[in-house]
C-alpha cells in the first residue's frame, strides 16, 4: 500500500523520498514551523521491531504540539528553508533518531573536538 504525498525530492533526515513522508502545520499560533514523518513500508527506524511512523522534522519551538497533528491535508508542503537550514547546521531536526529518540534530547556529538 502506498501512501504518497506527491512530495518531491528526499528527506534531509532519512533520505528516504519525500513521497513517502506526509507533513503537518504546527498548531501553535502563527507558527510556520512544519511537522514531517516517513511512513515508508516497513518503518524508518533502525529497530526492526518499531514501525511506527518515525517523526524526521518537528516544531522545535513548540514540541508539545505533535499530539493535535493533522497530517490529512490533501496538498503537502516540505518543511520550511528555515527548518532545513538549522538541520544542516546543527543536525538537529527537531524529530526522532533512527534510534527512535528525539534529536532534541541527545547531547551534542562535537563537544569535545577542539
Ligand atoms: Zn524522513
Ligand atoms: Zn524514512
Amino acid at each position: 500500500m502506498s501512501a504518497s504525498s506527491g512530495l518531491r525530492g528526499q528527506c534531509d533526515v532519512c533520505l528516504h523520498a519525500n513521497n513517502s513522508h506526509t507533513t503537518a502545520p504546527c498548531p501553535a499560533n502563527r507558527c510556520r514551523n512544519r511537522w514531517k514523518r516517513c511512513q515508508v513500508t516497513g518503518g524508518c527506524f533502525r529497530a526492526s521491531n518499531n514501525w511506527t511512523y518515525r517523526m524526521c522534522y518537528g516544531c522545535k519551538d513548540h514540541p508539545a504540539a505533535e499530539d493535535s497533528l493533522d497530517f490529512g491535508a490533501p496538498r503537502q508542503k516540505d518543511v520550511t528553508r528555515a527548518q532545513k537550514e538549522h538541520f544542516k547546521q546543527t543536525g538537529d531536526a527537531g524529530g526522532q533518531t533512527s534510534g527512535g529518540e528525539l534529536t532534541s534530547s541527545s547531547p551534542p556529538l562535537q563537544s569535545s573536538s577542539p
